[in-house]
């Protein structure tokens, strides 16, 4: 696998690269991340840069994390809730009433009615 789209080398007319003198290359690390499909991906950066904890795959797109046993999406365990269930989980059913209800008094206030 290419190590990535790192442009390298040296600019058009330049001397040759040595790198002892022309400049020592910055200290780098390798960070590897695994999305819940098995891709590994590994990028490479500064060595006092901190990782960003998720990348995204560059083959599904999916959040990618540095925990090959656990990466992010596999192991959730909250199964996908609708918005519904999200406000069903903040508000009672009795509060929902009220709810409605005020907003119906409000509306018929408005509306010159009750
Ligand atoms: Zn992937």
């Amino acid at each position: 696998m290419p190590s990535g789209n790192v442009i390298r080398g040296a600019r058009v007319g330049s001397a040759p690269i040595r790198p002892d003198e022309r400049h020592q290359p910055a200290p780098r690390q390798d960070v590897t991340y695994w999305c819940r499909n098995d891709h590994r991906t590994s990028i490479r950066i500064a060595a006092d840069a901190v990782a960003p904890p998720l990348w995204d795959c560059p083959r599904c797109g999916l959040p990618a994390g540095p925990d090959e046993q656990n990466p992010p999406g596999r192991t959730r365990a909250e199964p996908y809730k609708s918005h519904l269930a999200y406000v069903k989980e903040r508000r009672t059913a009795e509060e929902g009433e009220a709810l409605l209800a005020e907003a119906l008094a409000a509306l018929r206030r408005r509306r010159g009615e009750g």
